[in-house]
């Protein structure tokens, strides 16, 4: 497996293995790698790419002032052994001076779908999702870029991304990897106390057979959850539906103490 810390060095391999008629995926993470992101390794594997690129990089700009961007948990070395272990060929490890040079001022803005949800929970972190995951793109030069369902907004947005600004490359989403518990696997749920993993599980739960965004709010609040949204939405365009049905998506962001956990369903 190939270890990269400089864009340029990874950008020079991976059109070297374009050239030669490799099929790149693109596997964009923040690290405290776990089996939600080792899915995506093996959806890239799965679907046939040659080269499997894994990006680990706590990405400042996607971060509020008052989030966890200094406290977001990183350990290179059990990522790099995941990596190797789901099959990656490649790890790009790069740091924030290399990813944003000096006085850095180019941005990309999604003004539709970022708009509701998270985006308006957290202003500005999609400007950062897009900017990084673009940079991205045009470093590993990917065929695909496998993303989770378990950031069903980025996803959407992402692939917006990649239709308005004509990026060359499909976007895979993958399923929502959980614990056995039900409890969506995420790097975050460290934070997470024993007792608190008990409440968490009421967000699960309350996805199971959803009924009412009330009903929902209702059970989370039960549960010691502080709720931070919970929406039914068109799950393609993201415009808020009132009713749970076939073709919306039920998203929920909830604190659980000071953690703020998101999950969601697509209602098929
Ligand atoms: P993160 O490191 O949290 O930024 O996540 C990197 C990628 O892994 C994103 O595309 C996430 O949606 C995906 N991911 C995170 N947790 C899970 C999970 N439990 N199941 C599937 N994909 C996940």
């Amino acid at each position: 497996m190939k270890i990269f810390t400089e864009p340029k060095k990874l950008q020079k391999w991976c059109l070297a293995q374009r050239l030669a008629g490799k099929k790149i995926a693109l596997v964009p993470t923040m690290g405290y790698l776990h089996e939600g992101h080792m899915s995506l390794i093996k959806a890239a594997k799965r679907k046939g790419a040659d080269e499997i690129v894994v990006s680990v990089f706590v990405n400042p700009v996607q971060f509020g002032p008052n989030e966890d961007y200094e406290k977001y948990p990183r350990d290179a070395a059990a990522d790099e052994a995941k990596c190797r272990e789901a099959g990656a060929t490649a790890i790009f490890f790069p740091t924030p001076e290399n990813m944003y040079l000096d006085a850095h001022s180019v941005y990309v803005n999604e003004e539709k779908l970022s708009t509701g949800l998270c985006g308006a929970r957290r202003p500005g972190h999609f400007r950062g999702v897009c900017t990084v995951v673009a940079k991205l793109f045009n470093l590993a030069h990917p065929n695909f870029a496998v993303f989770g369902q378990k950031d069903y907004q980025q996803a959407q947005i992402i692939k917006r991304m990649v239709r308005d600004l004509n990026f060359d490359l499909d976007i895979v989403v993958a399923p929502i990897v959980r614990e056995k518990s039900g409890l969506a696997k995420s790097s975050r749920n460290t934070y997470l106390s024993e007792k608190e993993k008990e409440m968490a599980l009421a967000i699960s739960r309350s996805l199971k057979a959803p009924k009412s965004t009330a009903a929902i709010t209702k059970e989370l609040t039960e549960a010691g959850l502080k709720v931070d949204y919970v929406e039914c939405v068109d799950a393609t365009t993201l415009e808020p539906k009132k009713k749970i049905e076939k073709g919306t998506c039920v998203l929920i962001a909830a604190y659980c103490g000071k953690t703020r956990l998101i999950d969601n369903k697509v209602i098929k």
